[in-house]
């Protein structure tokens, strides 16, 4: 017997489980799982090495099925018809995607067939809860976190998760097919990628983090979440950037960890992946967030972008050891942990007086899980420039941020192996330190080890006059 079949167009949901799309092709037609790689998308240099690793494991999870996973590069539109008139298939499916760009598709795919005999259709599974179905007393958008919290949990409209296909019925034709490798994601010279090996792509390892994450950490999780040297996160964030994991899977999995005893934990963890929720929410309604400030006023800020500050942030070469290690964790690995993401950012933007596009920038092109909701939304948070922010007077001190979340300097001596000999009294400002210390320590300042690039004190008053010019900062 011939089926008829059906395009699964795949953008960010590399996952064969809680695929609503997929499920929903397989129920009757053959599938035929196509991923284009649209160069109008610009992804940064880390997120194409995820990819690359995070498409291979899926293209082996299809042919465990039998199944081909298409792989396309050009212009998303023109290749779906082309595949369609090729195969003569019979439906169009995706995920829904939030971004501007990925929106207009949507509507322009729905126009397209609508009134054909080719169905278009577009699935949930990207969300806990979609935009519309979720809003505050007045009817519009949630712009605070915290209610939108609230609402989110009580909620009966979160998406409870659904399996994969039993089976996957194969297109039975042939269809022209890209080959990963000639898309050469990966860099190699240099091969810059080289610390991030430690990784492991695709759902079954999303899977197995999550599993060992609710085993071993969440217990920790709430204070421990804030310590960058004891790991107490879940590390999930690529995986859900690629979905090779949805959220509602990870929301159900915790929810039946802390049944009959939910833990301020379970809590905190939870109301972390409604942050996530919450900017996917912003982006819907700030399409622009990631180039402009959502308090428009914030644009007229006076910025000082010294181009060697930037650089010297950069390279992790600030002389603020806390800076410092968290921009090389982030270069030598894709990643930086929570805490240490809000200081640097707050020192780029509140003590260089840095535009937060130069880092919203940075960050996307060195993250692993360089987001399009995320990653705009956080920096807007820290500029005080976003929904529901910092207010633009609350200015981290670097050295005291440092004290506090990493104070025996464990995290700063593995990022910083030049200040490793240091005691923990002057590991957070080893400018302070005794000559003969800093001898003893190997350390030579302005050679081994940079002098602070800024004043933090004189920073601050700076920042602080140029924030307080623009009116409604506050
Ligand atoms: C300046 C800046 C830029 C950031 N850029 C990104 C980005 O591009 N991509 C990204 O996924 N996160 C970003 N974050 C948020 C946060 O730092 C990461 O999600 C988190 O560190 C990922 O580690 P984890 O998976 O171990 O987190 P966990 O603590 O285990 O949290 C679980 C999941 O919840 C979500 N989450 C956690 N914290 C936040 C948050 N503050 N905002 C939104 N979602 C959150 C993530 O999806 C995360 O994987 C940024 C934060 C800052 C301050």
């Amino acid at each position: 017997m011939s089926h008829s079949s059906c395009i699964v167009l795949l953008r960010n949901e590399l996952r064969l489980s809680d695929h609503p799309a997929l499920l929903h092709a397989a129920k009757n037609s053959a599938v035929i799982p196509l991923f284009i790689l649209d160069d109008k998308i610009k992804l940064g240099g880390a997120s194409l090495w995820w990819l690359h690793h995070s498409l291979k494991a899926l293209g082996d999870d299809f042919a465990k099925h039998g199944i081909k996973l298409i792989l396309r590069r050009g212009d998303t539109e023109k290749i779906i018809e082309e595949i369609q008139k090729a195969t003569n298939a019979k439906a169009i499916y995706c995920t829904r995607n939030y971004t501007k760009h990925d929106a207009r598709l949507e509507n322009k795919l729905h126009a397209k067939y609508q009134n054909t005999e080719i169905e278009f259709r577009r699935f949930g599974g990207n969300l806990l809860i979609e935009p519309e179905k979720i809003s505050n007393k007045q009817g519009t958008p949630f712009q605070v976190f915290t209610p939108f919290f609230k609402a989110l949990q009580q909620s009966d409209n979160i998406r409870t998760p659904i399996v994969k296909p039993e089976k996957i019925i194969p297109f039975s034709g042939d269809i022209k097919t890209d080959n990963l490798e000639n898309w050469e994601l990966l860099p190699t010279k240099p091969n810059w990628a080289k610390g991030f090996a430690e990784w492991e792509i695709g759902e079954a390892s999303a899977f197995k983090k999550l599993e060992k994450f609710l085993d071993s950490k969440i217990n920790i999780y709430a204070e421990g979440r804030d310590f960058p040297s004891l790991a107490a996160t879940s590390l999930l964030s690529p995986h859900l950037r690629f979905g090779e994991i949805s959220p509602a899977q990870i929301w159900e999995m915790v929810k039946l960890k802390c049944l009959g005893h939910p833990t301020d934990n379970c809590q905190k963890f939870l109301s972390e992946l409604a942050w996530r929720e919450f900017c996917y929410h912003l982006l819907l309604h700030y399409p622009d967030m990631a180039t402009k400030s959502i308090k428009q006023q914030f644009s007229a800020i006076e910025w000082d972008n010294n181009p060697n500050q930037i650089s010297s942030w950069q390279k992790g070469q600030t002389g603020f050891p806390i800076i410092d290690a968290g921009m090389r964790e982030l270069w030598q690995t894709g990643y930086m942990h929570n805490r240490v993401r809000m200081i640097v950012a707050s020192f780029l933007v509140k003590d260089l007086l840095i535009d937060w596009q130069y880092g919203e920038q940075w960050f996307w092109d060195c993250l692993l899980d360089a987001d399009f909701a995320n990653n705009p939304a956080s920096w807007q948070w820290v500029a005080g420039c976003g929904m529901d922010a910092a207010p633009y007077f609350r200015i981290f001190n670097p050295t005291t941020q440092s004290q506090k979340f990493d104070h025996d300097g464990k995290y700063i001596r593995h990022w910083l192996p030049e200040l490793a000999k240091l005691p923990n009294k002057y590991i957070h400002e080893p400018s302070t330190a005794p000559k003969e210390i800093l001898s003893d320590a190997g350390i030579i300042m302005g050679q081994t080890y940079p002098f602070p690039i800024i004043n933090h004190k004189a920073a601050r008053e700076k920042t602080l006059f140029a924030y307080g010019k623009i009116k409604g900062a506050e």
